[in-house]
């Protein structure tokens, strides 16, 4: 076991005798595992504070909330070239297509919205 190592389980103990709890999770860096002390992360072995998305799922919602402005702007893209092709349009049947088309855009722009809060 090397110097480093060694310190930084004495460094780990050190933390748990102070009350932080081990996580399950490692470090990003050198997969280590992370102590928690408060709300701080720690990573004894960086000997650094270490910021941490607490789940997948948070990750995965935060990817998706940060495509959400040009998604955004991409549904109101084509409303707007939708609301040319529904002008131009006469044919009944085309224009019930059309319709639908609109409505599901315009509920995805909704939900997005939602999202976005
Ligand atoms: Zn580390």
């Amino acid at each position: 076991m090397t110097k480093r190592n060694d310190a930084s389980i004495k460094k780990m103990a050190d933390l748990l005798r102070q009350g932080a709890t081990m996580l399950a999770q490692g470090c990003p860096q050198c997969g280590s595992p992370l102590m928690k002390m408060g709300d701080d992360v720690y990573c004894t072995t960086c000997d650094r504070r270490i910021v941490v998305v607490d789940s997948q799922e948070q990750a995965e919602s935060q990817t998706v909330k940060a495509l959400i402005p040009e998604l955004h702007e991409i549904l109101l893209k084509k409303l707007k070239t939708l609301s040319d092709v529904i002008e131009a349009e006469n044919d009944t049947e085309a224009l019930t297509k059309l319709a639908n088309l609109m409505v599901l855009l315009l509920q995805s722009l909704e939900r997005l919205e939602g999202i976005a809060q």
